[in-house]
């Protein structure tokens, strides 16, 4: 066996990349507060200014529309945990959408999704219709939350349409768009969304760190207050270290964005040869437009426990379901959603690949596959 490291989980975090790294460091070396008058403090708020405008370049928005936050799911929670009058959100949104929504004191509507893993827009065109007369007299009462790319299946979100259909009856837009900043372009200022949340860690920044981006008008309360720190949205000094590492990453990211789409050949190689070696597993959403980083396999009759602890044996990292948070695993909601079958959920694991993996991880990936799955073969 072995003993070289295969990384294919970039959808839970990406590794840090070198430039952030030095930003990061250089940043720990700057004494001041960014609020401080001082050249110190002037030296402080210029890197995290820097910062800002990276990542609204990242994402096609004005630097004074981005706030940094401790991450999306902080950002996720500011939008949809004020009060809403319907919340609007399906069972594909990452649960830091998915909580604050259900604890909505108005309405939260669970809109259905197709057996592809796509946002059913006929429903959610349904539900704009019958309810047409009470969103236009109340404007700005209703979100629609909708992430740009599923974190499990890959699968890319109609987000345009979805914003031109709630437009036309003054339902906001949030969007999580966590899994495709730096992975497909992202035109914040021509894409009528109100909201977009974004994270460090996906992009090759650190960890707790990340952005909410907030068109102007748009209803939300300050997150926190005190300080009067990132224009009196979210008081507390600024984490600038990091902030350093996730401009310095939004940097990156943005110059690679073509380069992302190469790596849907390495995602093809490798969903080829799986399905050779298991004709009996299934590429989920295979027929959706899909990122091309990712792919999310069920084995019928296999768990994704046993699957993703013998895959760490032989060196390779990847995910079950969506445990790219607390690395306890549960039938996941996303996969239910789509109507996938039981039996095929509990064996579904993610591989997700980034610019730096090779052709030989992938092949290391696929003879660990082929044993893994010959010897369960065998015992069972
Ligand atoms: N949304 C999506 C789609 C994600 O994949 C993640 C990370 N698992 C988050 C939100 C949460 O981001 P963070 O780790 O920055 O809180």
């Amino acid at each position: 066996m072995s003993f070289t490291r295969h990384y294919l989980d970039w959808n839970a975090t990406a590794p840090l990349r070198p430039e952030a790294r030095v930003a990061m460091i250089e940043a720990l070396g700057v004494v001041g507060n960014p609020s401080s008058v001082h050249a110190e403090g002037r030296q402080a708020r210029r890197i995290v200014e820097d910062a800002r405008e990276k990542v609204a370049q990242l994402v096609g928005a004005r630097p004074a529309e981005v706030v940094f936050t401790s991450g999306a799911t902080e950002a996720n929670n500011w939008v949809l945990g004020r009060a809403w009058g319907s919340v609007l959100y399906s069972r594909i949104e990452h649960p830091s959408v998915v909580a604050p929504a259900l604890a909505n004191e108005g309405e939260s509507v669970e809109l259905p999704v197709t057996s592809g893993g796509v946002l059913n827009l006929a429903a959610l065109a349904a539900w704009l219709e019958a309810h047409g007369d009470e969103l236009t007299r109340s404007p700005g009462r209703t979100v629609l939350a909708l992430q740009s790319a599923n974190n499990e299946t890959g699968v890319v979100q109609p987000v345009e349409e979805a914003v031109i259909l709630a437009a036309s009856r003054s339902v906001l837009v949030h969007v999580d768009a966590v899994q495709t900043a730096g992975r497909l372009p992202i035109d914040f200022a021509g894409s009528g969304i109100s909201f977009l949340a974004v994270s460090g860690h996906k992009i090759g920044g650190p960890k707790g760190v990340g952005a909410l981006v907030v068109r102007p008008g748009a209803p939300l309360p300050p997150r926190l207050i005190g300080g009067g720190q990132e224009r009196g949205q979210r008081a507390g000094t600024e984490n600038v270290a990091a902030i350093a590492g996730f401009g310095a990453a939004a940097a990156a990211a943005t110059g690679e964005i073509g380069y992302f789409a190469a790596l849907g050949g390495l995602r093809d190689r490798l969903e080829t040869a799986v399905i050779q070696a298991t004709p009996e597993a299934v590429v989920i959403g295979q027929d959706s437009r899909r990122l091309p980083n990712t792919t999310c396999l069920g084995v019928p009759g296999r768990t994704a426990e046993t699957l993703v602890a013998a895959l760490d044996l032989a060196g390779i990292a990847v995910s079950a379901g969506a445990a790219c948070s607390s690395g306890k695993v549960q039938a996941s909601p996303v996969l239910a959603a789509m109507g996938l079958p039981r039996e095929t959920a509990r064996g579904a694991i993610r591989i997700s690949i980034g610019p730096a993996t090779t052709a030989e991880d992938i092949d290391a990936f696929v003879a660990a596959w082929i044993r893994i799955t010959r010897r369960a073969a065998v015992a069972a």
